[in-house]
């Protein structure tokens, strides 16, 4: 049955297959066909946020009737779906041509967040992203994959700040109706509804999906009727503290998840973890064998071979153990299905470490995985100090860990005005071979003014676009002076602007900078070579010391003496980090050493053009090149915040500032243009998603198939 049926229904059938088209995440990568919904709104989108589902219930049927009948528009919308339906095709893809039949295999991927576009709340940050960008490569390739996770309607947080920069958490509720969402129905045309009965009081939930390209994602939504009130919150929101509705949230991301697939009777033959949270599918794979009369050790040993466990953080905190009475409450009638005593089940996740914790969910999935990788080549380092103990006999490298870095997709994080200029100067296959790095090596034809002014035209509009939303806030919450001085609008764009934006984990450090007051101050008040800098991010809700390094940036943005050259901008989401990634001359980072498991926010801004000056730690240690930005070498010692600052002074003051404001007659800082082309050069090939989709393909799912096609299905 068509999910869409009905759906738009003032549709008129000459464009009916717009109802499809704003269904399908792929305008999020796709300029041309967001420029086909732009013109249908008359170009006046610039600011608003871009839903495309949202924009076809809302529009005049009149506008609608009139495009079915003008023959420019009619033009674009035929180019654009030709466009979608070849692209739609798996048959012409990478992975068919180069790998297997995409028909024949299914990859189930789980992950508890995704980061796809700002319309679709249900992240929280990087990992988020790198599934969202995961699951558009494999679209893009043709990769045949599945995807699995959690709808949260209330998805992280809404941030805004009281008047003295403290945190709020806003609660607003997504509309799921006019969002870019369907429900799954049942045969019968009825809400699909699946039951987690491990439960004593079994969770009921509905499945939505979100259509990513080629790729489906399912999404759990505890939120209906037959749930009690504490059930139906479950889904509501990302990374609750609280144990055990994060227990349960996990059992229904990994078991419900599991049982999703099966009543769509969707057979995966390789199962992939994007982090530890859905680590119980493994066992749900498992139960499913031995209820056919599998002997345990069999069942896990074929469902060991097919799977494959990313781990992506070095930090404890991101690694979930759960108390063993916790687990009795909701396992003591699970562990009897598989076969197993309570003691050798808990014994599957046991960190001999700290053997009376609890149930680790990462040990578990690294023993249960075939195939496990970290997320840069130093963060396989960190990972198997962490982790080697589990592994305590010689020799050292028994333990199954490789490394496959982090990569961003290309598409969705490069300005459709570079994109232009790629065009114009690298040819008409640069996109399809973008992880090719010949064709980078064009760059140098691209005339320095041209991409000059492409990247102040972006400054202009990232600074139009905080200063709207700036306005915005003022007319609608009559919002403090002061902040309106700390959000941006005394930016000024010939200003060198330094952004800095992603969660405010204290070991990211955000306020670093601030560590010598005077110093700064000298640095961003410089007559003739200003800097500035922007800020934005969010602390976890119960992070009660991120919230006080908000409440310091905050501070220091509406502090005169900082003379308006700092600015935090609310509510940071996808939108915001398209505008900052393609707008600032350059990029910082500097977390503490060694917690950055790989990075990416910097990969946006390098990929743009925008190069980075950043800790040598994560990604960076193998995307630094000593020519596309800047590096120091954090110690990792007691007073290393003191040290780092200093570093990071000296190099914007020797380095940075005297090469981005050597310009000649024209105003072309020619030297900062190397920088710039050498960003895009060594970051795009390198550490784009599709480098390592294939990576992935190659490592891990080509073995994996072959240990699926041994298994009798
Ligand atoms: C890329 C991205 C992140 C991740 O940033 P890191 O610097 O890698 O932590 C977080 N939030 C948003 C909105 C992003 O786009």
């Amino acid at each position: 049955m068509d999910p869409l049926e009905g759906k738009f229904p003032h549709l008129p059938e000459r464009i009916i297959r717009l109802g499809e088209l704003a269904s399908n995440l792929w305008w999020s990568w796709h300029p041309e066909a967001r420029a086909i919904f732009h013109l249908l709104d008359g170009n006046g989108a610039e600011f608003k946020i871009f839903n495309p589902v949202k924009m076809l219930y809302e529009l005049d049927g009149s506008v609608l009737d009139a495009a079915a009948k003008d023959t420019r528009f009619l033009r674009r919308y035929d180019a654009v779906m030709a466009r979608f339906d070849a692209e739609m095709n798996a048959y012409g893809s990478w992975f068919y041509s180069r790998i297997a039949d995409p028909g024949k295999l299914q990859i189930a991927y789980f992950s508890a967040e995704y980061g796809l576009h700002h319309s679709l709340p249900f992240y929280a940050g990087g990992l988020g992203f790198l599934a969202g960008d995961f699951l558009k490569e494999c679209s893009d390739l043709g990769v045949p994959l599945v995807g699995v996770g959690f709808m949260y309607p209330e998805g992280y947080l809404h941030q805004k700040l009281s008047a003295d920069g403290w945190q709020m958490g806003e609660r607003e509720v997504l509309d799921r109706e006019q969002a870019p969402i369907c429900h799954v129905r049942d045969k019968d045309g009825q809400p699909l509804v699946i039951k987690v009965p491990i439960m004593e009081l079994p969770i009921n939930f509905e499945v939505w999906k979100a259509q990513v390209g080629r790729v489906t994602l399912y999404l759990i939504d505890t939120d209906i009727e037959e749930n009690d009130p504490w059930n139906r919150e479950m889904s509501a929101r990302l990374y609750t503290e609280d144990p055990e509705q994060r227990l349960v949230q996990e059992i229904l991301l990994g078991i419900g998840g599991t049982q999703i697939l099966n009543a769509l009777g969707i057979k995966h033959s390789i199962l992939h973890l994007n982090e530890g949270h859905s680590a119980f599918a493994i066992l749900e794979r498992i139960r499913e064998k031995v209820e056919k009369g599998m002997s345990f050790r069999d069942a896990s040993e074929q469902v060991k071979a097919t799977t494959v466990f990313t781990t992506h953080t070095p930090i404890p905190a991101g690694h979930d153990v759960f108390p063993f009475s916790l687990m009795d409450k909701y396992f003591s009638s699970y562990i009897p299905l598989l076969e197993l005593d309570r003691d050798s089940f808990y014994k599957l996740g046991v960190d001999p470490k700290d053997p009376t914790a609890g149930f680790n969910m990462t040990a578990f999935a690294l023993r249960m995985s075939a195939y496990c990788n970290s997320v840069s080549k130093k963060h396989e380092e960190v990972t198997r100090k962490m982790w080697q103990h589990l592994w305590p006999d010689p020799p050292e490298n028994k333990m199954p860990i490789d490394y496959i870095t982090n990569g961003v997709h290309i598409s969705t994080w490069l300005d459709a005005r570079i994109s232009a200029l790629f065009n114009k100067y690298l040819g008409p296959n640069w996109l399809a071979d973008h992880d090719n790095s010949f064709i980078w090596e064009l760059i140098d034809d691209i005339p320095d003014d041209e991409l000059w002014r492409t990247h102040r035209l972006l400054k202009m509009i990232m600074m139009a676009s905080l200063q709207e939303r700036a306005r915005l806030r003022w007319l609608e919450d009559h919002a403090d002076p002061n902040m309106m001085m700390a959000s941006g609008v005394m930016l000024n764009p010939n200003a060198l602007t330094i952004g800095f934006a992603r969660r405010f984990a204290t070991y990211k450090r955000a306020a670093l900078i601030f560590q010598d007051a005077e110093r700064l101050k000298g640095i961003l008040t410089n007559q003739k070579k200003p800097v500035q800098f922007i800020f934005a991010g969010k602390a976890h809700p119960s992070d009660y010391s991120g919230k006080l390094l908000i409440q310091q940036v905050f501070n220091a943005a509406r502090d005169p003496y900082f003379g308006g050259r700092i600015a935090f901008v609310e509510d940071y989401d996808e939108e915001i980090a398209q505008y900052l990634v393609h707008g600032v001359d350059l990029w910082l980072n500097n977390p503490l050493i060694p917690f950055e498991a790989s990075g990416t926010s910097g990969m946006k801004a390098e990929i743009n053009g925008n190069p980075q000056l950043s800790v040598l730690d994560g990604w960076w240690l193998e995307g630094f090149n000593g020519k596309n930005g800047w590096a120091f070498d954090g110690d990792g010692n007691d007073n290393t915040d003191c040290r780092d600052a200093q570093e990071i002074y000296n190099i914007i003051e020797k380095d940075i500032v005297p090469l981005y404001y050597e310009k000649d007659e024209a105003g072309i800082p020619h030297g900062w243009v190397r920088v710039m082309k050498e960003s895009i050069k060594s970051t795009v090939p390198a550490f784009s998603s599709r480098r390592m989709v294939k990576e992935y393909v190659l490592k891990f799912y080509q073995g994996a198939m072959k240990s699926a096609n041994g298994i009798k299905q």
